[in-house]
């Protein structure tokens, strides 16, 4: 942000040649003030969306073509999809003339907030406080970079939750989950809603970046969506450090608690603008905990932070260069300098400005005749549907049931009753088979297949609750076997899953950062 102080400009109407009878003008100029704080743009233009029901975005109507006033250069966007979701219609399109581009607005009653991104150029349409909107040109420089949290754990731990994690998500292209709908829950600050102008103008840019995200979600081959479960002013952050109100967001009760109601995959919180960072994400490994996002509303679409941070909870990493962690190598940003760069990708490894293209790295699509990934390296999508494709993704694992642990056959109870263990395995013909099980100490017990006495696994939960604040999985198995082991806290719901594959030799399973659920 090249400043924070609020801007105030009024700027004249521009005569535009909007007559080209195919095409519907979007926003005429006005001569209002309009306002958009703090500062992201290198111009602001006031722009009439005009009466809601002649708006040629308005619900159930379906303009083909729209003319976006650019000052200086307008250009005209070509629709390539529509849809409803909720009381809010989306208009997604391309700039014609402009490959990778992309327009996304979205609409709720009279309001519409979007964004039109051209791959050098950048503008967000901002809804204003008293009615109206601002086009505001943005400047692609001017944007802090992404903070990103690989380290939410001790290194040690991270690394154990890693191995832990590797199992599953090499095992989910056999492709067990749903890979629909990821829940969302997006809070915001007293701060954005300010800036903003005002709760529903919030909630719309809300929408707008899910929406953005949805996009490139299509576009890139992501086969999941974002469905926008709740909003909600949260001001339980009490600190303006991205990383202090990410870690909040992750650990305050009340958060825990909204997630828990709208049953919510991700977690995200609006900031104002003029931070540090444009948005901070966790950086997904495997771990439920690892779902939150913080994003400054005025980097959200213009830079696609939003995205970008949604990403790294899907396990995308940057470039090679800027990488920091995370368990899968073949999931970097990819770049080609003074070419593109893709979503997740930081401009720095090149010396010259390389903009940043509408779509997450994938050896599947290509822009100026070129791949924007390379399989096995910079697969960002890739890692994203393999993520996506585990079954539950991440609200069904943390908010399991609480049911008391029984024990039989089948189901092995440890600590006190606490923690219950099933394991699945799987016959030569793909049929899946309950293991049977056998409770050595309170803390210790097996599971067997074939034959009592030819133990298969074994497992212990470990009390690390005064060395790190959890409770540990450690699993070890003497089978190629493919199995699935379900360790459940009934305490917390919080459950985990650790997978291996049909003819691959078992990896011991050391989880220290398992159940963050002593307290
Ligand atoms: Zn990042």
């Amino acid at each position: 942000m090249r400043t924070n102080v609020t801007v105030l400009v009024t700027v004249l109407a521009l005569a535009l040649p909007l007559s080209a009878a195919a095409q519907t003008p979007l926003f005429a100029p006005s001569e209002s003030t309009v306002r958009v704080a703090p500062a992201i743009a290198r111009s602001v233009t006031a722009i009439d969306l005009g009466a809601a029901a002649a708006s040629p975005l308005a619900a159930g109507r379906t303009a083909e073509r729209l003319t976006l006033p650019i000052p200086g250069r307008p250009l005209v966007a070509a629709k390539t999809g529509r849809v409803r979701t909720g009381d809010r219609s989306v208009w997604k399109g391309v700039v014609e003339g402009e490959e990778g581009s992309l327009v996304v607005l979205t609409t709720r009653g009279e309001r519409t907030a979007g964004v039109v991104l051209t791959g050098d150029r950048a503008w967000q349409i901002v809804p204003q406080p008293g009615g109206g909107h601002a086009l505001a040109e943005l400047d692609p420089q001017d944007f802090e970079p992404c903070g990103v949290r690989g380290d939410e754990v001790p290194p040690a731990a991270h690394d154990a939750a890693g191995a832990a994690a590797a199992a599953p998500l090499a095992s989910a292209a056999a492709g067990t989950g749903a890979g629909g709908a990821i829940r969302v829950l997006e809070l915001y600050t007293a701060d954005a809603e300010r800036e903003l102008g005002g709760k529903a103008n919030t909630e719309l840019l809300i929408a707008n970046s899910v929406d953005l995200a949805n996009a490139l979600f299509e576009d890139s081959g992501v086969a999941a969506r974002l469905e926008l479960a709740g909003t909600a002013r949260w001001d339980g952050g009490g600190s303006t450090d991205l990383w202090a109100l990410l870690e909040g967001l992750r650990t305050a009760p009340d958060v825990r608690s909204l997630r828990e109601v709208h049953r919510a995959d991700l977690v995200g919180l609006f900031v104002g603008g003029g931070g540090q960072y444009c948005g901070v994400g966790s950086l997904y490994d495997g771990n439920p905990e690892l779902a939150y996002h913080v994003v400054s509303w005025s980097c959200a679409v213009g830079n696609m932070s939003y995205p970008h941070e949604v990403g790294h909870n899907l396990a995308a990493h940057h470039n090679p260069e800027n990488a920091v962690g995370g368990t899968d190598g073949a999931s970097r940003a990819h770049y080609v300098c003074g070419e593109f760069r893709t979503v997740m990708g930081y401009p720095d490894p090149c010396s010259a400005q390389t903009p940043r293209i509408a779509l997450f790295s994938t050896p599947q699509r290509r822009y100026q005749g070129k791949p924007v990934g390379i399989a096995g390296q910079r697969d960002n999508v890739g890692a994203m549907n393999r993520v996506v494709a585990r079954a539950g993704l991440f609200a069904e694992d943390t908010f399991a049931d609480q049911s008391s642990c029984t024990p039989d056959d089948t189901t092995l109870c440890l600590r006190g009753g606490r923690f219950e263990l099933t394991v699945t395995w799987t016959e030569a013909d793909g049929t899946a088979r309950p293991a049977r099980a056998v409770p050595m100490t309170d803390e210790t017990g097996y599971f067997w297949f074939f034959r009592g006495g030819n133990v298969e696994v074994l497992t212990k939960v470990i009390d690390g609750c005064s060395v790190n604040g959890a409770f540990w999985t450690f699993l070890t198995g003497m089978t190629d076997r493919g199995l699935s082991v379900r360790v459940r806290d009934t305490r917390s719901g919080l459950a985990r899953t650790y997978d291996s594959a049909t003819g691959q030799a078992f990896r011991p399973v050391q989880d220290t950062a398992a159940f963050p659920t002593c307290t």
